[in-house]
């Protein structure tokens, strides 16, 4: 396993000024501090500074409570090391209407504005190929390719987390034009050559045994781009998409977690906070990032010697975890896949999780979310915390981004 980092230690982090409210059932009246209000619902909403999360759960737990949500409280804790703060009731009903500023996550400087459809599958723009090579090395599984198209003559533009629609030539087995698909962008919006003129995409192509006749068939779409060569023509589409969009907020934390081509917007967003430099004046990436990457060999995993040099190269703000499913054992034996390493880190994720600044990403292979959530449900459960509902707060306050296929 590549693991580079002395990243991701609390105490580094702007987080530890913030305030956060606890919902806690099970207390009677005379087991808490007589300021904190019973709600009629039975539980008791309790602020704590970041500082104190660990101890005041413990005090909670020790008298009989449990803790059922925690949410950021937007405010700033007055005192580095002040007390667990109890509230009045004003005080909470102003920690309800703070509701919006808990959405800290997303930016406060002017937005980009995100372009959708400049393109339609009925008038596509035409690129061509001028870049593609492979991405898996001998001896792995498969092909997976990555290319790039020149959008000189036209005006599609976009920001890293957006797909473009790809319409491959021919018809259908119905005789009708053959419909797009999608493919996440893995370029940045100035493209691999920082000259705001092209895209690129991460291909794997599809083959498989067809269940029935046994016969050898080609996904359609991956296959025409995968066998492209430079010169060829694309239609294009697009861009579309607003779920996996990276925050322009600078010091967002980015936990990612891909499998396969799930790589492909981690990608743009890595060389985005790492890689351009002085090409993004008002983006100077100040948080941590977190990738994990599951592949089924060494060979297979994709953009390998960029990423581990960029981790090498920012130790402090980018770590890298494989799980390498036929390589590597989970603790029980079996295969490591990427539920596997999450959960190995389960804790440390769920404390990340904590800040109201860190977004979370899932892309790959549709059904990996369900492994997450049960890795990430025993973090909670040993804070007394229910996952679910705790990833439907991030989810509303938009720093949970699923895109699988
Ligand atoms: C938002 C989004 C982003 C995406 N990003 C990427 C990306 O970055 N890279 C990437 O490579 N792909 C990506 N995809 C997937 C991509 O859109 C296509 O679905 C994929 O390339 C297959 O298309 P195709 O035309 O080659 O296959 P098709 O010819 O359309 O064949 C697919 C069909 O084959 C059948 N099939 C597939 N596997 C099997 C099997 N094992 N057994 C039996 N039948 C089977 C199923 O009926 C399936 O619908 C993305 C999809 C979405 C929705």
């Amino acid at each position: 396993m590549y693991n580079s980092s002395t990243a991701f230690s609390s105490s580094n982090t702007a987080y530890k000024n913030r305030l956060f409210i606890y919902e806690v059932t099970g207390l009677s009246q005379n087991s808490v501090d007589t300021k904190v209000p019973i709600r009629s619902s039975g539980t008791v909403l309790i602020t704590v500074p970041y500082s104190r999360m660990n101890q005041e759960m413990r005090r909670i737990n020790s008298l009989g409570g449990k803790v059922i949500s925690i949410k950021p409280a937007g405010g700033d804790v007055p005192a580095p090391d002040s007390q667990a703060v109890t509230q009045s009731a004003p005080e909470q009903k102003q920690a309800s209407n703070n509701k919006k500023s808990m959405t800290q996550a997303t930016p406060k400087k002017t937005k980009t504005e995100v372009p959708v459809n400049i393109y339609r599958p009925k008038d596509p723009y035409i690129g061509k190929c001028t870049e593609i090579y492979d991405l898996v090395d001998e001896g792995g599984i498969g092909t997976c390719r990555h290319m790039t198209f020149d959008l000189s003559g036209g005006d599609l533009h976009y920001v890293e987390g957006q797909s473009i629609g790809i319409v491959p030539p021919g018809e259908d087995d119905k005789g009708k034009p053959n419909k797009l698909r999608l493919y996440s962008i893995a370029s940045t919006r100035h493209g691999d050559d920082l000259e705001d003129k092209t895209v690129s995409l991460c291909v794997r192509k599809l083959e498989y045994k067809h269940p029935e006749t046994g016969e050898h068939v080609e996904g359609t779409c991956s296959s025409f781009l995968c066998n492209l060569k430079p010169g060829d023509d694309v239609a294009i589409t697009g861009p579309v998409g607003k779920e996996m969009l990276l925050p322009e907020d600078e010091d967002a934390n980015v936990i990612m977690i891909a499998t396969g081509t799930g790589i492909a917007p981690f990608r743009a967003y890595l060389w985005r906070m790492f890689l351009e430099g002085d090409k993004n004046p008002d983006y100077n990436f100040k948080g941590q990032a977190w990738l994990f990457f599951g592949i089924p060999t060494t060979p297979n995993i994709l953009y390998k010697e960029q990423l581990e040099k960029m981790a090498a190269d920012h130790p402090d703000q980018f770590r890298l975890d494989y799980a390498i499913s036929r390589e590597q054992q989970n603790p029980e034996g079996g295969r490591m896949y990427i539920q596997h390493r999450i959960a190995e880190h389960a804790d440390k994720l769920w404390e990340l999780m904590q800040n109201p600044k860190t977004h979370t990403y899932i892309c790959g292979l549709k059904g990996m979310e369900g492994g997450i959530d049960e890795a990430l449900s025993a973090a909670a459960a040993k804070h007394d915390a229910n996952w679910e509902e705790f990833r439907k707060t991030m989810k509303k306050e938009h720093r949970w981004h699923v895109e699988t296929y």
